[in-house]
Protein backbone atom coordinates (compact mmCIF):
# COMPACT_ATOMS: atom_id res chain seq x y z
CA UNK A 1 0.00 0.00 0.00
CA UNK A 2 1.30 3.42 -1.00
CA UNK A 3 2.53 6.03 2.12
CA UNK A 4 1.48 9.26 2.77
CA UNK A 5 4.38 11.62 1.59
CA UNK A 6 4.53 15.02 1.88
CA UNK A 7 7.55 17.07 -0.47
CA UNK A 8 8.73 20.04 -0.15
CA UNK A 9 9.59 22.02 -3.23
CA UNK A 10 8.10 22.42 -6.76
CA UNK A 11 11.41 22.96 -9.24
CA UNK A 12 12.34 19.97 -11.17
CA UNK A 13 13.76 18.09 -8.67
CA UNK A 14 10.52 17.94 -6.69
CA UNK A 15 8.23 17.98 -9.71
CA UNK A 16 10.16 14.87 -10.66
CA UNK A 17 10.43 12.82 -7.36
CA UNK A 18 6.61 13.38 -7.01
CA UNK A 19 5.58 12.29 -10.28
CA UNK A 20 7.79 8.95 -9.57
CA UNK A 21 6.43 8.99 -5.97
CA UNK A 22 2.66 9.01 -7.63
CA UNK A 23 3.20 6.15 -10.08
CA UNK A 24 4.29 3.87 -7.31
CA UNK A 25 0.90 4.49 -6.21
CA UNK A 26 2.20 7.04 -2.69
CA UNK A 27 -0.47 9.48 -1.78
CA UNK A 28 1.78 12.51 -2.00
CA UNK A 29 0.94 16.36 -1.49
CA UNK A 30 3.71 19.15 -2.55
CA UNK A 31 4.63 21.93 -0.61
CA UNK A 32 5.93 24.97 -2.15
CA UNK A 33 6.66 28.59 -1.65
CA UNK A 34 6.42 29.06 -5.35
CA UNK A 35 4.52 28.41 -7.86
CA UNK A 36 6.16 25.29 -10.13
CA UNK A 37 8.83 26.04 -12.16
CA UNK A 38 9.31 29.31 -11.05
CA UNK A 39 12.34 29.66 -8.96
CA UNK A 40 15.54 28.59 -10.45
CA UNK A 41 13.98 25.95 -12.67
CA UNK A 42 12.44 28.50 -14.70
CA UNK A 43 15.28 29.85 -16.44
CA UNK A 44 18.37 27.64 -16.65
CA UNK A 45 20.63 26.83 -19.60
CA UNK A 46 17.99 23.71 -21.00
CA UNK A 47 20.83 21.61 -21.04
CA UNK A 48 20.26 17.41 -20.60
CA UNK A 49 23.93 16.86 -20.93
CA UNK A 50 24.56 13.46 -19.78
CA UNK A 51 28.15 14.09 -20.68
CA UNK A 52 28.13 16.62 -17.82
CA UNK A 53 29.70 14.66 -15.57
CA UNK A 54 32.81 16.90 -14.94
CA UNK A 55 32.70 18.66 -11.26
CA UNK A 56 33.39 22.22 -10.81
CA UNK A 57 36.44 21.77 -8.90
CA UNK A 58 39.15 20.47 -10.93
CA UNK A 59 42.74 20.63 -10.00
CA UNK A 60 44.57 24.30 -10.48
CA UNK A 61 40.71 25.86 -9.76
CA UNK A 62 42.80 28.22 -7.24
CA UNK A 63 44.98 29.73 -9.42
CA UNK A 64 42.06 30.79 -11.89
CA UNK A 65 40.27 32.23 -9.18
CA UNK A 66 42.49 36.00 -9.15
CA UNK A 67 41.73 35.68 -12.81
CA UNK A 68 38.11 35.39 -13.27
CA UNK A 69 37.44 38.10 -10.06
CA UNK A 70 39.32 40.58 -12.19
CA UNK A 71 38.47 40.21 -16.22
CA UNK A 72 35.21 42.33 -16.63
CA UNK A 73 33.61 39.15 -19.01
CA UNK A 74 34.18 36.79 -16.08
CA UNK A 75 32.21 33.95 -14.97
CA UNK A 76 32.48 34.33 -11.38
CA UNK A 77 31.69 37.06 -8.82
CA UNK A 78 31.98 37.54 -5.14
CA UNK A 79 30.17 40.01 -3.42
CA UNK A 80 32.99 42.02 -0.98
CA UNK A 81 30.55 41.71 2.02
CA UNK A 82 29.74 38.08 1.19
CA UNK A 83 33.27 37.15 0.83
CA UNK A 84 34.01 36.14 4.87
CA UNK A 85 30.76 33.76 5.04
CA UNK A 86 31.27 32.02 1.77
CA UNK A 87 35.09 31.42 2.79
CA UNK A 88 34.17 27.75 4.78
CA UNK A 89 32.38 26.36 1.28
CA UNK A 90 35.10 27.79 -1.03
CA UNK A 91 37.52 26.01 1.17
CA UNK A 92 35.53 22.92 0.83
CA UNK A 93 35.31 23.64 -2.76
CA UNK A 94 39.06 24.11 -3.50
CA UNK A 95 39.77 20.67 -1.38
CA UNK A 96 37.56 18.62 -3.52
CA UNK A 97 40.01 19.73 -6.60
CA UNK A 98 42.63 16.93 -4.81
CA UNK A 99 43.02 14.18 -7.75
CA UNK A 100 41.25 11.17 -5.84
CA UNK A 101 38.31 13.23 -5.45
CA UNK A 102 37.87 14.48 -8.39
CA UNK A 103 37.80 10.90 -10.12
CA UNK A 104 35.23 10.38 -7.54
CA UNK A 105 32.54 13.08 -8.14
CA UNK A 106 32.90 12.02 -11.75
CA UNK A 107 32.29 8.75 -11.58
CA UNK A 108 28.94 9.89 -9.03
CA UNK A 109 28.05 12.41 -11.51
CA UNK A 110 28.00 10.11 -14.33
CA UNK A 111 26.17 7.17 -12.95
CA UNK A 112 23.49 10.30 -12.12
CA UNK A 113 23.13 11.73 -15.03
CA UNK A 114 23.51 9.32 -17.15
CA UNK A 115 20.33 8.47 -18.11
CA UNK A 116 18.99 11.52 -17.79
CA UNK A 117 17.34 11.80 -21.83
CA UNK A 118 15.50 8.96 -21.09
CA UNK A 119 13.86 9.96 -18.17
CA UNK A 120 13.33 13.26 -19.08
CA UNK A 121 11.54 11.84 -22.54
CA UNK A 122 9.42 9.39 -20.33
CA UNK A 123 8.02 12.20 -17.96
CA UNK A 124 7.70 14.72 -20.78
CA UNK A 125 5.54 11.70 -23.10
CA UNK A 126 2.95 11.04 -20.52
CA UNK A 127 2.70 14.75 -19.50
CA UNK A 128 2.13 15.54 -23.25
CA UNK A 129 5.24 18.02 -24.05
CA UNK A 130 7.37 15.23 -25.27
CA UNK A 131 8.16 18.05 -27.66
CA UNK A 132 10.20 19.71 -25.12
CA UNK A 133 13.10 17.28 -25.13
CA UNK A 134 15.43 17.51 -28.13
CA UNK A 135 18.16 15.17 -28.73
CA UNK A 136 20.94 17.08 -30.23
CA UNK A 137 24.83 17.57 -30.29
CA UNK A 138 26.49 20.25 -28.65
CA UNK A 139 29.14 22.84 -29.24
CA UNK A 140 32.30 23.85 -27.39
CA UNK A 141 34.18 26.66 -28.11
CA UNK A 142 37.86 27.78 -27.33
CA UNK A 143 39.38 31.02 -28.73
CA UNK A 144 43.03 29.55 -28.32
CA UNK A 145 45.04 26.65 -28.62
CA UNK A 146 46.17 27.19 -24.71
CA UNK A 147 42.95 27.13 -23.46
CA UNK A 148 41.77 23.85 -25.29
CA UNK A 149 44.87 22.48 -24.40
CA UNK A 150 43.78 23.73 -21.11
CA UNK A 151 40.43 21.74 -20.89
CA UNK A 152 42.25 18.26 -21.53
CA UNK A 153 41.35 17.07 -17.93
CA UNK A 154 37.81 17.65 -18.14
CA UNK A 155 37.44 15.61 -21.41
CA UNK A 156 39.51 13.17 -20.36
CA UNK A 157 37.18 12.46 -17.51
CA UNK A 158 34.08 12.64 -19.82
CA UNK A 159 36.12 10.09 -22.30
CA UNK A 160 37.19 7.40 -19.56
CA UNK A 161 33.19 7.60 -18.57
CA UNK A 162 32.20 6.29 -22.05
CA UNK A 163 31.78 10.06 -23.48
CA UNK A 164 32.32 10.10 -27.15
CA UNK A 165 33.90 13.62 -28.39
CA UNK A 166 34.97 15.06 -31.93
CA UNK A 167 37.38 17.26 -31.95
CA UNK A 168 36.90 20.21 -34.18
CA UNK A 169 38.96 22.44 -35.94
CA UNK A 170 38.00 26.39 -36.52
CA UNK A 171 36.52 25.69 -40.18
CA UNK A 172 34.48 22.49 -39.11
CA UNK A 173 32.87 24.93 -36.25
CA UNK A 174 31.69 27.74 -39.01
CA UNK A 175 30.38 24.60 -40.87
CA UNK A 176 28.57 23.31 -38.00
CA UNK A 177 27.35 27.05 -36.71
CA UNK A 178 27.76 29.27 -39.55
CA UNK A 179 26.47 32.58 -37.73
CA UNK A 180 29.24 32.31 -34.59
CA UNK A 181 32.26 34.48 -34.76
CA UNK A 182 35.53 33.69 -36.73
CA UNK A 183 37.41 34.43 -33.30
CA UNK A 184 37.58 30.23 -32.53
CA UNK A 185 40.25 28.25 -33.24
CA UNK A 186 39.36 25.03 -31.55
CA UNK A 187 36.22 23.17 -30.83
CA UNK A 188 34.76 20.01 -29.65
CA UNK A 189 31.39 18.22 -30.94
CA UNK A 190 29.55 16.01 -28.17
CA UNK A 191 27.07 13.52 -30.21
CA UNK A 192 23.96 12.04 -28.81
CA UNK A 193 23.27 14.75 -26.10
CA UNK A 194 20.09 16.59 -25.36
CA UNK A 195 18.46 19.65 -24.17
CA UNK A 196 15.07 21.14 -22.85
CA UNK A 197 13.17 23.50 -25.15
CA UNK A 198 11.50 25.64 -22.37
CA UNK A 199 12.42 24.67 -19.13
CA UNK A 200 10.00 26.63 -17.15
CA UNK A 201 6.95 25.03 -19.35
CA UNK A 202 8.79 21.64 -18.91
CA UNK A 203 8.28 21.72 -15.48
CA UNK A 204 4.76 23.81 -15.15
CA UNK A 205 3.65 20.62 -17.64
CA UNK A 206 4.87 17.99 -15.13
CA UNK A 207 3.62 19.53 -12.22
CA UNK A 208 0.17 19.47 -14.28
CA UNK A 209 0.03 15.86 -15.20
CA UNK A 210 0.86 14.64 -11.35
CA UNK A 211 -2.72 16.60 -10.44
CA UNK A 212 -3.70 14.72 -12.84
CA UNK A 213 -2.77 11.49 -12.12
CA UNK A 214 -4.25 12.31 -8.03
CA UNK A 215 -1.14 14.14 -6.53
CA UNK A 216 -1.79 17.38 -4.85
CA UNK A 217 0.08 21.08 -4.69
CA UNK A 218 -0.23 23.52 -2.07
CA UNK A 219 1.22 26.55 -2.04
CA UNK A 220 2.82 26.93 1.38
CA UNK A 221 5.76 27.94 2.75
CA UNK A 222 7.29 25.61 5.41
CA UNK A 223 8.77 27.57 8.76
CA UNK A 224 9.48 24.91 11.11
CA UNK A 225 9.75 21.55 11.09
CA UNK A 226 8.64 19.15 14.48
CA UNK A 227 9.81 16.27 15.42
CA UNK A 228 9.61 13.89 17.87
CA UNK A 229 10.35 10.22 19.00
CA UNK A 230 9.72 8.68 15.40
CA UNK A 231 11.16 11.17 13.55
CA UNK A 232 9.13 14.22 12.01
CA UNK A 233 5.61 14.44 12.52
CA UNK A 234 4.31 17.93 11.58
CA UNK A 235 5.61 21.19 9.44
CA UNK A 236 4.61 24.59 10.64
CA UNK A 237 3.89 26.44 7.32
CA UNK A 238 2.57 30.47 6.35
CA UNK A 239 -0.78 28.63 6.57
CA UNK A 240 -1.38 26.69 9.82
CA UNK A 241 0.44 23.17 10.46
CA UNK A 242 0.80 19.70 8.83
CA UNK A 243 0.81 16.65 9.77
CA UNK A 244 3.69 14.55 7.89
CA UNK A 245 3.75 10.79 7.95
CA UNK A 246 7.29 11.05 5.02
CA UNK A 247 8.75 13.82 4.71
CA UNK A 248 10.45 14.39 0.91
CA UNK A 249 13.07 17.80 1.11
CA UNK A 250 13.49 18.91 -2.63
CA UNK A 251 13.85 22.83 -1.97
CA UNK A 252 16.58 23.72 -3.76
CA UNK A 253 19.10 26.13 -2.70
CA UNK A 254 16.84 26.67 0.64
CA UNK A 255 16.61 22.88 1.37
CA UNK A 256 20.03 23.76 3.61
CA UNK A 257 17.48 25.78 5.98
CA UNK A 258 15.75 22.58 6.19
CA UNK A 259 18.38 20.24 6.72
CA UNK A 260 19.32 22.39 10.02
CA UNK A 261 15.47 22.38 11.17
CA UNK A 262 15.84 18.55 11.23
CA UNK A 263 19.71 18.46 12.71
CA UNK A 264 21.59 17.65 9.81
CA UNK A 265 23.58 20.54 8.26
CA UNK A 266 24.83 20.70 4.89
CA UNK A 267 27.25 23.18 3.50
CA UNK A 268 24.89 24.12 0.51
CA UNK A 269 24.99 27.72 -1.42
CA UNK A 270 23.05 29.82 -3.38
CA UNK A 271 24.92 29.83 -6.63
CA UNK A 272 23.19 32.49 -8.23
CA UNK A 273 23.56 32.65 -12.14
CA UNK A 274 21.88 34.47 -14.82
CA UNK A 275 20.06 34.37 -18.45
CA UNK A 276 19.21 36.75 -21.23
CA UNK A 277 16.82 35.61 -23.61
CA UNK A 278 16.30 36.91 -26.99
CA UNK A 279 12.88 36.91 -28.50
CA UNK A 280 14.06 37.84 -31.77
CA UNK A 281 17.63 36.99 -32.00
CA UNK A 282 17.67 36.80 -35.85
CA UNK A 283 19.97 34.22 -35.82
CA UNK A 284 19.55 30.31 -36.70
CA UNK A 285 21.77 28.03 -34.28
CA UNK A 286 21.34 24.79 -35.10
CA UNK A 287 22.84 23.26 -31.43
CA UNK A 288 23.57 24.42 -28.41
CA UNK A 289 26.98 26.11 -27.90
CA UNK A 290 29.48 26.09 -24.80
CA UNK A 291 32.58 28.60 -24.57
CA UNK A 292 34.40 26.66 -21.96
CA UNK A 293 36.79 29.27 -20.29
CA UNK A 294 33.35 31.69 -20.12
CA UNK A 295 31.77 29.15 -18.62
CA UNK A 296 28.32 30.07 -20.39
CA UNK A 297 25.69 28.15 -22.67
CA UNK A 298 23.37 29.76 -25.43
CA UNK A 299 20.56 27.29 -26.56
CA UNK A 300 17.99 27.52 -29.02
CA UNK A 301 14.83 27.46 -27.08
CA UNK A 302 11.40 27.77 -28.00
CA UNK A 303 10.77 30.96 -26.92
CA UNK A 304 14.17 32.70 -28.55
CA UNK A 305 17.46 31.98 -28.06
CA UNK A 306 18.78 32.16 -24.15
CA UNK A 307 22.46 32.85 -23.07
CA UNK A 308 22.99 31.30 -19.55
CA UNK A 309 25.92 31.52 -17.45
CA UNK A 310 27.81 33.15 -14.23
CA UNK A 311 28.65 32.25 -10.47
CA UNK A 312 27.86 34.94 -8.19
CA UNK A 313 28.20 34.51 -4.59
CA UNK A 314 26.50 37.02 -2.86
CA UNK A 315 23.80 34.96 -0.39
CA UNK A 316 21.03 33.28 -0.69
CA UNK A 317 18.31 36.84 -0.18
CA UNK A 318 20.86 39.29 -1.88
CA UNK A 319 19.21 41.34 -4.66
CA UNK A 320 20.14 40.36 -8.18
CA UNK A 321 22.92 42.21 -9.86
CA UNK A 322 22.01 42.83 -13.09
CA UNK A 323 25.53 43.67 -14.05
CA UNK A 324 25.95 39.93 -14.35
CA UNK A 325 23.20 39.83 -17.29
CA UNK A 326 24.97 42.63 -19.15
CA UNK A 327 28.26 40.79 -19.09
CA UNK A 328 26.11 37.69 -20.93
CA UNK A 329 25.20 40.12 -23.35
CA UNK A 330 28.47 41.32 -24.13
CA UNK A 331 29.50 37.93 -24.78
CA UNK A 332 26.71 37.12 -27.07
CA UNK A 333 27.48 39.99 -28.67
CA UNK A 334 30.98 38.46 -29.59
CA UNK A 335 29.92 35.28 -29.99
CA UNK A 336 27.26 36.35 -32.64
CA UNK A 337 28.40 39.91 -33.47
CA UNK A 338 24.22 39.49 -35.77
CA UNK A 339 22.66 39.29 -32.93
CA UNK A 340 19.27 41.74 -32.69
CA UNK A 341 19.11 42.14 -29.51
CA UNK A 342 16.00 44.75 -28.91
CA UNK A 343 13.85 42.72 -27.14
CA UNK A 344 15.34 40.43 -24.46
CA UNK A 345 14.85 39.46 -20.85
CA UNK A 346 16.89 38.94 -17.89
CA UNK A 347 16.64 37.04 -14.58
CA UNK A 348 18.54 35.96 -12.09
CA UNK A 349 18.70 32.45 -10.47
CA UNK A 350 20.28 30.62 -7.44
CA UNK A 351 21.81 27.35 -8.12
CA UNK A 352 21.43 24.93 -5.13
CA UNK A 353 25.16 24.63 -4.74
CA UNK A 354 27.94 21.32 -2.68
CA UNK A 355 30.73 22.25 -2.44
CA UNK A 356 32.55 18.84 -4.42
CA UNK A 357 29.43 18.97 -7.26
CA UNK A 358 27.76 16.19 -5.59
CA UNK A 359 23.64 16.66 -4.80
CA UNK A 360 22.60 14.91 -1.52
CA UNK A 361 20.65 12.41 -2.34
CA UNK A 362 18.82 9.38 0.19
CA UNK A 363 17.67 9.04 3.65
CA UNK A 364 18.26 10.83 6.28
CA UNK A 365 20.65 10.05 8.78
CA UNK A 366 18.80 11.21 11.71
CA UNK A 367 15.17 10.70 11.06
CA UNK A 368 13.41 7.10 9.43
CA UNK A 369 10.83 9.07 7.75
CA UNK A 370 12.87 11.44 6.04
CA UNK A 371 14.39 11.39 2.20
CA UNK A 372 16.22 13.77 0.49
CA UNK A 373 17.11 15.12 -2.92
CA UNK A 374 18.97 18.71 -3.41
CA UNK A 375 22.11 20.60 -4.08
CA UNK A 376 22.31 19.44 -7.85
CA UNK A 377 24.18 22.91 -8.21
CA UNK A 378 25.01 23.29 -12.22
CA UNK A 379 22.87 20.02 -13.24
CA UNK A 380 19.78 19.95 -11.35
CA UNK A 381 17.89 20.09 -14.91
CA UNK A 382 19.72 17.13 -15.98
CA UNK A 383 19.74 15.29 -12.50
CA UNK A 384 16.25 15.97 -11.80
CA UNK A 385 14.51 13.10 -13.21
CA UNK A 386 16.90 10.37 -12.07
CA UNK A 387 16.94 11.55 -8.91
CA UNK A 388 13.43 11.21 -8.00
CA UNK A 389 13.52 8.05 -9.86
CA UNK A 390 16.26 6.76 -7.27
CA UNK A 391 14.38 8.22 -4.33
CA UNK A 392 11.23 6.44 -5.82
CA UNK A 393 13.34 3.32 -5.68
CA UNK A 394 14.48 4.03 -2.25
CA UNK A 395 11.32 5.00 -0.54
CA UNK A 396 9.59 1.68 -2.56
CA UNK A 397 11.82 -0.71 -1.13
CA UNK A 398 13.63 -1.47 -4.67
CA UNK A 399 17.10 -1.62 -4.99
CA UNK A 400 18.36 1.86 -6.44
CA UNK A 401 20.11 0.98 -9.50
CA UNK A 402 23.11 3.85 -8.22
CA UNK A 403 25.09 3.52 -5.03
CA UNK A 404 23.63 6.07 -3.12
CA UNK A 405 26.48 6.38 -0.86
CA UNK A 406 28.51 9.17 -2.45
CA UNK A 407 25.70 11.60 -2.25
CA UNK A 408 24.65 10.93 1.56
CA UNK A 409 23.71 13.88 3.65
CA UNK A 410 26.44 13.53 6.41
CA UNK A 411 29.16 13.23 3.93
CA UNK A 412 30.88 16.21 5.47
CA UNK A 413 30.52 15.69 9.28
CA UNK A 414 33.24 14.37 10.91
CA UNK A 415 33.46 10.75 11.70
CA UNK A 416 32.24 9.63 14.76
C1 LIG B 1 22.01 30.34 -15.16
C2 LIG B 1 21.75 28.89 -14.85
C3 LIG B 1 21.90 27.94 -15.85
C4 LIG B 1 21.68 26.59 -15.57
N1 LIG B 1 21.76 25.68 -16.56
C5 LIG B 1 21.51 24.38 -16.33
C6 LIG B 1 21.51 23.42 -17.37
O1 LIG B 1 21.68 23.76 -18.53
N2 LIG B 1 21.29 22.11 -17.06
C7 LIG B 1 21.07 21.70 -15.78
O2 LIG B 1 20.94 20.50 -15.55
N3 LIG B 1 21.01 22.59 -14.76
C8 LIG B 1 21.22 23.91 -15.01
N4 LIG B 1 21.15 24.83 -14.00
C9 LIG B 1 20.88 24.37 -12.65
C10 LIG B 1 19.41 24.05 -12.43
O3 LIG B 1 18.60 25.08 -12.93
C11 LIG B 1 19.15 23.87 -10.93
O4 LIG B 1 20.06 22.94 -10.39
C12 LIG B 1 17.73 23.34 -10.71
O5 LIG B 1 16.79 24.23 -11.29
C13 LIG B 1 17.43 23.16 -9.24
O6 LIG B 1 16.13 22.64 -9.16
P1 LIG B 1 15.45 22.41 -7.77
O7 LIG B 1 14.14 21.76 -8.03
O8 LIG B 1 16.41 21.73 -6.85
O9 LIG B 1 15.26 23.88 -7.16
P2 LIG B 1 14.31 25.10 -7.56
O10 LIG B 1 13.91 25.08 -8.96
O11 LIG B 1 15.00 26.30 -7.04
O12 LIG B 1 13.01 24.83 -6.71
C14 LIG B 1 13.01 24.90 -5.31
C15 LIG B 1 11.58 24.77 -4.84
O13 LIG B 1 11.57 24.69 -3.41
C16 LIG B 1 10.59 25.58 -2.90
N5 LIG B 1 10.94 25.97 -1.54
C17 LIG B 1 12.13 26.43 -1.07
N6 LIG B 1 12.04 26.65 0.27
C18 LIG B 1 10.78 26.32 0.63
C19 LIG B 1 10.07 26.34 1.86
N7 LIG B 1 10.66 26.73 3.00
N8 LIG B 1 8.78 25.95 1.87
C20 LIG B 1 8.16 25.53 0.73
N9 LIG B 1 8.79 25.50 -0.47
C21 LIG B 1 10.08 25.88 -0.50
C22 LIG B 1 10.62 26.74 -3.90
O14 LIG B 1 9.44 27.52 -3.76
C23 LIG B 1 10.71 25.98 -5.21
O15 LIG B 1 9.43 25.51 -5.61
C24 LIG B 1 21.34 26.19 -14.26
C25 LIG B 1 21.16 27.15 -13.27
C26 LIG B 1 21.35 28.49 -13.56
C27 LIG B 1 21.13 29.50 -12.48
Amino acid sequence: MGRKITLIGAGIVGVATASYLRRDGHDVTVLTAHPPGEYCSFGNAGMLNSSGCVPQSLPGVLAKVPGYLTDPLGPLMVRPGYALKVLPWLARFVLSAKNRRVEHAADALRALIKPTLECHEELARHAGCGDLIRRSPYLVVYESERSWRGDARAWNLRRERGVVTEDLDAAALRRLVPQLAPIYARGMLVPDQGYVANPERLTKALAAQFQKDGGQILARKVLDIAVGEGGVHELVTDAGRIAVETLVVCAGAHSGELTAMLGEKVPLEAERGYHVTYSDPRLDIPMPVHVSDAKLFVTPMEMGVRIAGQAEFAGIHAEPDYRRAEVLERHMQRMFPGVHGADRTQWMGRRPSMPDSLPVLGASARHGNVYYAFGHGHLGLCGGAPSGRLVADLIAGRKPAVDLAPYRVNRFQPRG
